[in-house]
């Protein structure tokens, strides 16, 4: 099975795509997450992605494609569940990616604007296990510190409010004709993330996930 995850920057994408990996064993694949790897070496491409990513603006299509298609290579596996998060962000790479792969389900994650600043500038991450935390609404048991690897949280730099307003932007200018596209292959739904468990019951709905 085949899920694509739509939906604003701090939307939940990530949550979600945890549970989706830990519970029912899909493998995640999210280009922030193989992106900021990337920059974290030392390399000419590493400091091209530093600037765009610090930019709010989206890294370019020929090089997200590329990078999905060898994360796709490495799996080499058709009855693997799949997870993607943050990617198709256009109608060029959801042409890519329906070429690549039949894709069961879009699955656009709505969240209030107001909401999203609050959950973006509180976002914390664990840096070993990936686990996603928030300042206000989902303290870890010791603060600052992952409650399941005891490593040291840390905040995204383009979790920054004035990064997260751009990223937004980005994300708006998008996202209408992606849900339009997404309606045409008829794997378009939406669900409301209010509460993670909520979202996380609207995703089992749409998948038929017991
Ligand atoms: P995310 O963690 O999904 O919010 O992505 C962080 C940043 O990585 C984005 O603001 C973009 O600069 C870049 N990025 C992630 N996914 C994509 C994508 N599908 N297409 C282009 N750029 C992306």
């Amino acid at each position: 099975m085949i899920v694509i995850l739509l939906g604003a920057p701090g939307s939940g994408k990530g949550s979600i795509s945890n549970y989706l990996k830990e519970k029912h064993g899909f493998i995640h694949i999210s280009t922030g997450d193989l992106f900021r790897k990337t920059v974290a070496q030392d390399t000419p491409l590493a400091n091209k992605l530093k600037q765009i990513m610090l930019s709010g603006k989206l890294v370019d299509d020929d090089t997200t494609n590329e990078v999905v298609r060898q994360e796709l290579l490495k799996i080499n596996n058709p009855q693997a569940h799949i997870i993607f998060d943050g990617y198709p962000r256009n109608v060029n790479q959801l042409e890519y990616l329906n070429k690549l792969t039949k894709i069961d389900y879009a699955i656009d994650v709505q969240v209030d604007k107001a909401e999203i600043m609050k959950r973006i500038t509180g976002r914390r991450v664990c840096p070993v296990c990936k686990e996603i935390y928030n300042i206000y609404y989902k303290k870890p048991k010791v603060e600052n510190t992952c409650d399941k690897d005891g490593s040291l949280l840390t905040q995204r730099n383009d979790d920054q409010e004035s990064v997260v307003v751009e990223r937004y932007k980005t994300y708006m200018s998008l996202n209408e004709p992606l849900i339009k596209a997404c309606q045409d292959l008829k794997i378009y739904h939406t669900i409301k993330n209010d509460r993670l468990d909520n979202a996380i019951k609207q995703v089992k709905d749409i998948c038929n996930l017991q």
